[in-house]
């Protein structure tokens, strides 16, 4: 008996197009068609709603099936940005780093205070965000990881559990700190 979650795995999805990774993985299939699903690490996280660690395998231990695009997959990143040109960049840097990731945009503290409460990969965020807000009052509102593109000298007072890319170190540094946020 096959696996009735195998669709939405992201086991499955990484080993079963690859004929180098299924044979390297062969002695976890018989959770995926062997009829031990029920056992399975990622079929048993994913009944709870839970969150698949990266790289989790199905006897719980972890391998390197999934590359780093894979990470964004099904993750929610919002994106708070008054500058429309820094909030395409990071909306394109986030589209072309994570695959399968959703990416919302917000111009102004007033228009992401509506989404702050949702499930968050990581927010972007200016220092200043207009308004006379900055990412001091975005985290008042979430505990979701933060990563703030900013233009200001090195010494501002980041929030907390932020880290901070310049913006003018372009959009690798930017898939850098998020790839750190997700994995
Ligand atoms: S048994 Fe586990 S790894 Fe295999 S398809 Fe099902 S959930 Fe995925």
């Amino acid at each position: 008996m096959s696996c009735p979650r195998s669709g939405g795995c992201v086991f499955h999805q990484a080993v079963e197009p690859s004929v180098v990774k299924r044979v390297r993985y062969a002695s976890v299939f018989s959770y995926c068609r062997g009829g031990g699903h029920e056992e399975c690490a990622l079929y048993r996280t994913m009944a709870v709603g839970g969150d698949i660690r990266y790289n989790l395998m199905p006897d719980g231990t972890v391998g390197d099936y999934r590359d780093e695009r894979s990470l964004g997959h099904g993750r929610r990143f919002l994106i708070i940005e008054d500058s429309p040109v820094f909030a395409a960049l990071a909306s394109s840097t986030i589209n072309s780093n994570f695959n399968g990731a959703q990416v919302v945009r917000a111009a102004s503290f007033e228009t992401a205070l509506a989404e702050l409460a949702g499930d968050w990969a990581a927010i972007v965020c200016g220092f200043g965000i207009g308004g006379g807000k900055t990412a001091h009052d975005v985290r008042r509102h979430t505990e979701a990881p933060m990563v703030i593109l900013t233009g200001r000298p090195d010494h501002i007072e980041l929030p907390r559990g932020a880290t901070r890319v310049n913006k003018g170190d372009g959009p690798e540094a930017l898939a850098k700190a998020l790839r750190a946020c997700l994995s």
